[in-house]
């Protein structure tokens, strides 16, 4: 019986190191850079689904997005603005659970079909701040489902039109595309190349 009990502690502890080994080559953007904000929303209640998602606040990419993303900050800096962070990996069980409350396709990326670019880490969630760190106006708020947040919606304030564009075209040079229903989304060139992960953020 003894013998059991360490077959299955071995288990539940190599499957706790697989996890962490999955996720071990992701940048944590705080870590190699200070010119960041973070608000990590869905590590708070305040998201769309006024659900704690994570247990803590990380921001983690891919090297490649991570490298692509602070030269995408530094060309902002030039104009006196900085990258503020909504959200960047997401593990699959997180899509699983936004799909669960929120199965809206358009909106949620089905986490049983193509899965999110976020649950590759390859996917960002950003807007620009100034030096002061106000939020520049994009015209709605994160997570606004509607067609005031698409990028084809160009019934907005010139205003608005234009800090999309600065944001939109400072992220195309870097390699990230936009996608047509979210101002605040980009994914990163070949995003669906990269493998999807699911191990949760070491929070320690
Ligand atoms: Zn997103």
């Amino acid at each position: 019986m003894y013998k059991w009990y360490l077959i299955l502690f071995f288990l539940l502890n190599y499957k706790g190191y697989s996890q962490a080994q999955e996720i071990a080559h992701l940048t944590n953007l705080e870590e190699v850079s200070k010119n960041f904000t973070f608000d990590i929303k869905y590590a708070t209640e305040n998201n769309f689904l006024e659900k704690k998602i994570y247990d803590c606040s990380k921001c983690l990419l891919l090297p490649k997005v991570a490298d692509a993303l602070i030269a995408a900050n530094n060309y902002f800096c030039e104009f006196g603005y900085q990258i503020k962070l909504y959200d960047c990996y997401r593990p699959l069980s997180a899509q699983k659970v936004m799909w669960e409350i929120f199965p809206n396709a358009m909106y949620v990326a089905n986490p049983y079909r193509n899965k999110s670019v976020h649950n590759r880490a390859a996917a960002v969630d950003l807007t620009l701040v100034d030096f002061d760190g106000c939020e520049l106006d994009m015209g709605t708020t994160y997570d606004f489902f509607g067609k005031e947040a698409h990028q084809d919606n160009f019934n907005l304030p010139e205003a608005v039109l234009q800090n999309r564009k600065l944001l939109r075209e400072g992220m195309k040079k870097f390699g990230f595309n936009p996608i047509r229903t979210e101002w605040w989304h980009y994914d990163f060139t070949n995003a669906y190349s990269f493998p999807v992960l699911n191990s949760l953020f070491d929070c320690d």
